[in-house]
């Protein structure tokens, strides 16, 4: 489902990603992990092109995210993104955030895009606020109405960006059921995140970053049970998160 082979990129003279090579399968719950600034954010953000990269090649169900013939919004519509800071329109109802970019970039009838974004809405148990502003929900809520935002456009797959880091700690919770629900679903899932409960619940594998190379990409259990054969980088960082 996603083709990642030898991706680097560059800041000007500094090298944020270095050869980063992994491919992730349809139905696939990967959990990408590692210290502030080794390049997490700017990895998950080159799979829908929001990140450009100088060397390498993204394949995302066929579609070659290095190629500047593809349609950039067409590959975007299928990538679902939800970030740290919820970025709900503020000045839109939660209806109008749901239905907006499936109306303009699917090019849905607003009656369609209000009965599918209402099916998420409802998936997310926030049917009761679906006329009430991002500024008058909690940060979980908006988190969700995110999360159900994201699914309306029907995407192949869910990329996460530290989705509970700014959430106050008892609404993290319901954002991480919101999750391990659609990873039992089946969804593709890549998860930058250190909720390492979640990675061992759910998670397939786990990809250990350190300065732009991906250090570990091995399959859950080895990750978090073998610690022998891990990396000293990795060691060090699981004793500190565990
Ligand atoms: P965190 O856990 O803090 O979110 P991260 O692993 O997501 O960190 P990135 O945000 O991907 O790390 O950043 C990787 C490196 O790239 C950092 O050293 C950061 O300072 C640098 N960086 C990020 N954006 C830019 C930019 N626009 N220009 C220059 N350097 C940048
Ligand atoms: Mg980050």
């Amino acid at each position: 489902m996603i083709e990642m082979k030898n991706v680097s990129k560059w800041y000007g003279n500094f090298q944020v990603l270095t050869d980063c090579t992994t491919d992730i399968k349809k139905g696939e719950v990967v959990v990408v992990c590692g210290p502030s600034g080794s390049g997490k954010s700017t990895l998950i953000k080159t799979i829908n092109a929001l990140e450009p990269f100088q060397k390498g090649e993204i394949t995302v169900d066929g579609i070659a995210v290095h190629d500047p013939k593809t349609n950039l919004p067409k590959l975007r519509s299928r990538v679902g993104m939800v970030f740290q800071h919820f970025e709900l329109f503020p000045h839109l109802s939660v209806t109008e955030n749901l239905t907006l970019a499936q109306i303009k970039v699917l090019g849905r009838s607003p009656s369609d895009a209000l009965a599918h974004g209402l099916k998420y809405l409802d998936r997310v148990g926030l049917s009761a606020q679906k006329d009430k502003f991002p500024g008058q929900l909690s940060g979980g809520q908006q988190q969700r109405v995110a999360i159900a935002r994201a699914l309306s456009m029907d995407p192949i797959v869910m990329l996460f960006d530290e989705p509970t880091s700014a959430l106050d700690p008892e609404m993290v919770g319901e954002v991480l059921d919101v999750m391990v629900q659609l990873a039992h679903e089946g969804m593709t899932m890549m998860c930058v995140t250190h909720e390492m409960g979640f990675a061992r619940k759910v998670s397939n594998r786990v990809i250990f970053m350190d300065q732009g190379k991906i250090v570990e990409d091995c399959p859950k259990d080895d990750f978090f049970n073998k610690p022998e054969e891990r990396s000293p980088r990795a060691k060090d960082f699981l004793s500190k998160i565990l």
